[in-house]
């Protein structure tokens, strides 16, 4: 007879949901028996990633049989230049959101809590509940605020005590892809105790183009408790091989290695992502396809009076005006899959990945078919 192996899971484990991923396209085309449907669920690139990476994956693939580099020599240094901080600085992780595990393992336990927004993003309450450790959610800005949903700092600094050892903040948010300005992250982190750490997820760090955006990197040599995180999913279109990595003071970034399995990244992973930040020319063309699609969707929106938050990521959220699951569904039919956000307290938005022009147009051509009365 098997036991109740539910009762055996550590506490935090046993109450934990899993993630919710976008769903794949094959899983879609096999339910309804479709072809050409379209996912912009995501968040990822539209473009794919840099050719110059493509041709260095290929390359690595001649030395798969031998073990990467665990310490990713020649990919750290090389962000270390780009960023201008020291190597012992960067931790690589299997995409960004290993890096935030890592962070609740090396700096959680019971007894300790870690502070984020309601509708943040939904890895911070995984990695924190996974290690028993007390979440925190402060309240988001109002629905009115000029970033409706977003994070609020007054609410996250209220909820900080002696026993907060990480603050999660995602500048910008995903889902509800709103922002912080500089000068308010930069005093918040200031007044944080020195014993709680703030990570500031930079996901989507390449999209943005708010001209008040900080980039927090400049202030790790201010700020020693300061993690922040940056990922090769998103704009350098390589979700699909999980690479990402954090930046830090050393001691903290020797802590972080010291609970990362020994080869976390791969070596194919860690060639693709050394090419890929030698084209610049395709983070530019993809930002400027991004900055038109979330014209073309915000312009659209409008034209249909359907409310939507603002955003500088490569993602929107709109506001159906009624219970969203309906519409995801009815939009599947369609052959089109968004993101129902209901599982970020969002239950009447659905979050839409920016595409290409005509995969936009699609997406509004769909909305106006089963919104339609
Ligand atoms: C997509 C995303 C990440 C990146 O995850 P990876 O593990 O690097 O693929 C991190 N933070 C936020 C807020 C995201 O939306």
């Amino acid at each position: 007879m098997s036991c109740d192996f539910l009762t055996l899971a550590v506490d935090g484990v046993r109450l934990l949901q899993p993630y919710e991923p976008g769903k794949p396209i094959e899983t879609l085309e096999r339910e309804l028996g479709i072809r050409d449907s379209l996912k912009l669920a995501s968040n990822e690139n539209p473009l794919g990633p840099s050719p110059l990476a493509m041709a260095a994956m290929q390359r690595q693939l001649g030395k798969i049989s031998v073990y990467p580099d665990g310490n990713g020599f020649a990919l750290k240094a090389v962000l270390a230049d780009y960023h201008r901080v020291g190597r012992e600085c960067v931790t690589l992780g299997n995409g960004s959101n290993e890096i935030l595990e890592l962070v609740a393992r090396a700096f959680l336990r019971p007894a300790l809590n870690a502070v984020f927004s309601r509708h943040a993003f939904a890895v911070y309450s995984i990695v924190v509940q996974a290690v028993g450790a007390t979440a925190r959610v402060a309240q988001p800005n109002a629905p009115e605020h000029a970033m409706p949903f977003g994070h609020n700092l007054q609410a996250l600094g209220k909820l900080v005590d002696g026993e907060t050892r990480v603050v999660f903040v995602a500048n910008p948010n995903n889902p509800t892809g709103t922002w912080i300005n500089g000068a308010q992250l930069r005093q918040f982190i200031r007044e944080l105790p020195a014993t709680t750490l703030v990570v500031v997820d930079e996901a989507y760090f390449e999209y943005v183009q708010a001209s008040d955006y900080p980039n927090a990197v400049a202030w790790l040599a201010e700020f020693p408790n300061l993690i922040v995180t940056r990922t090769f999913s998103k704009v350098y279109g390589l979700a699909g091989l999980r690479i990402g990595y954090g930046l830090s003071h050393p001691a903290v970034a020797d802590l972080l290695n010291r609970v990362r399995q020994p080869f976390n990244t791969s070596s194919v992973a860690q060639a693709a992502a050394l090419a890929a930040l030698d084209d610049a020319g395709h983070v530019a063309r993809s930002r400027e396809m991004n900055n038109a699609g979330l014209v073309q969707f915000a312009g659209a929106f409008e034209a249909r009076g359907l409310s939507f938050i603002p955003s500088v990521g490569n993602f929107i959220c709109v506001d159906v005006g009624r219970d969203a699951s309906a519409v995801y569904q009815a939009l599947l039919r369609e052959g089109v899959i968004v993101r129902p956000v209901a599982s970020y307290e969002l239950p009447e938005y659905l979050r839409v990945t920016i595409g290409r022009e005509d995969q936009n147009r699609r997406v509004i051509d769909a909305l106006d078919k089963v919104l339609s009365p």
